[in-house]
């Protein structure tokens, strides 16, 4: 499959990972919108959230927990962050495979719709 992030889970494609485990990664968005800038996302190829299925709620569930250690490593716990995912077209969504972005550092900007 052609997948970006498929690839990047495998490691055929770098990137600067801050989280691994068998069914998770977690590495730094190449293109940062806020000084933290990490992009969670299950290493089963699952196309965007509206093809998460009953059997993957626990990895759902995992991509949360997930967020909240890495908001931790980065220091922006306490400060607050947003856990973001873009599903479709008027999201914006570029990469079809789920992902979460977890952003923080910096006060954010109001969400726009
Ligand atoms: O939610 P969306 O699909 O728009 O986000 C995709 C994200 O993947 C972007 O923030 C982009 O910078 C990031 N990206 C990345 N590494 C790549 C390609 C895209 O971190 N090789």
């Amino acid at each position: 499959m052609d997948c970006l992030f498929c690839k990047i889970s495998e490691g055929s494609i770098p990137s600067q990972k801050v989280f691994e485990n068998e069914r998770l990664l977690a590495f730094k968005d190449i293109q940062p919108a806020a000084p933290v800038h990490i992009l969670i996302i299950p290493k089963k190829h699952i196309a965007s959230m509206n093809d998460v299925q009953e059997e993957d709620l626990s990895l759902i569930a995992e991509m949360h927990r997930v967020a909240q250690d890495i908001a931790k490593d980065m220091g922006i716990f306490e400060s607050g962050y947003r856990l973001i995912n873009n599903c479709g077209p008027d999201s914006g969504q570029a990469v079809h495979h789920l992902h979460y972005h977890v952003l923080g550092g910096a006060k954010l900007g109001a969400l726009t719709g």
